[in-house]
């Protein structure tokens, strides 16, 4: 078995989908990807900045861009079908789009959690089913999903997100568990708090960064490049014998309770 660091770890022509790849976490790993030598195909609904995005990655292969809405079921169908007609195959999916909308439970109306559940739940799996299917037929394929801290516990004031992302998980253990058998791998991501337009607002509120900083271990907020090395590694030939796991990329936010303690002077 050849163990050579650079075989193990590579996505060198792969042919690569990134759902949401024009901002923040989808597009740091559209373009880690896209820098190692894959065809990178990146999605998302607004053409002007997908094709911005899309342009300013640089490697081998040059980014394409694809508008495609993952809450639409008729997009994703154009989506994919394109994408085969020009790759023939897909070795690698990421659904990473996503959308959040934060109130308290007793206001979420429908519109509020149709709207979430129908990109973040809906969206991804209809966008895997279309992938997996192909990929089943070529006998193999990685599909990552982008969960979040919710599938560790849910974060109080957004429950359509909370519960999407608790359905994600599930969705990855149980795609995992089907496909397995045809040499597709089925694995989520769940990043603890990073910095993106999703949350920027959040993070500038001083009394925010107060409780997450000492709650990380790592003492600060993710990055959506801390996310690339986890993703490289999930397509990679390093991971062939993984599948239907959450691994949290959260600074080890999810490790623990972290009190206030204070530790007898001795
Ligand atoms: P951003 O808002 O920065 O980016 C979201 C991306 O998804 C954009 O490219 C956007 O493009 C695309 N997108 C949104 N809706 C759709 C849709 N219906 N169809 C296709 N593309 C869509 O978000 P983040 O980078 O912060 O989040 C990305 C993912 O990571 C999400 O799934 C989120 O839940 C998850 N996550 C984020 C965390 C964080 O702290 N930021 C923490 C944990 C998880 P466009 O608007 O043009 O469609």
């Amino acid at each position: 078995m050849n163990h050579n660091f650079t075989e193990l770890f590579s996505v060198k022509d792969q042919v690569v989908v990134v759902s949401g790849g024009s901002r923040g976490i989808g597009r740091a790993i559209a373009e880690g990807f896209v820098q190692n030598g894959a065809k990178v195909v990146v999605t998302g609904r607004e053409a002007e900045s997908l094709a911005a995005a899309a342009k300013d990655m640089e490697g081998p292969h040059p980014a394409e861009p694809i508008v495609c809405d993952v809450a639409s079921t008729e997009d994703i169908h154009r989506l994919v079908d394109e994408v085969f007609d020009r790759h023939g195959r897909v070795d690698t999916l990421i659904n990473v789009a996503g959308v959040n909308r934060r109130k308290p439970a007793e206001e979420i109306t429908e519109d509020d959690y149709d709207f979430v559940l129908g990109i973040n739940l809906r969206g991804a799996f209809f966008l895997s089913q279309a992938v997996g299917k192909r990929m089943i037929r070529q006998g193999s394929g990685s599909q990552i999903n982008i969960g979040s801290l919710n599938n560790f516990r849910p974060v109080k004031g957004v429950a359509p997100y909370a519960v999407s992302k608790a359905g994600m998980g599930h969705m990855t253990h149980l795609l995992a568990m089907e496909w397995g058998p045809h040499g597709v791998r089925v694995n989520c991501i769940a990043p603890g708090f990073i910095l993106t337009d999703l949350t920027k607002k959040l993070w500038s509120q001083q009394h925010m960064l107060d409780w997450v900083t000492p709650n990380t271990p790592l003492r600060r907020l993710g990055q959506p490049g801390d996310m690339v090395g986890t993703a490289l590694f999930l397509a990679s030939p390093a991971s062939a014998f993984m599948t239907g796991q959450i691994l949290f990329v959260d600074g080890g936010f999810s490790s623990g309770i972290a009190w206030p303690i204070e530790f007898d002077k001795q």
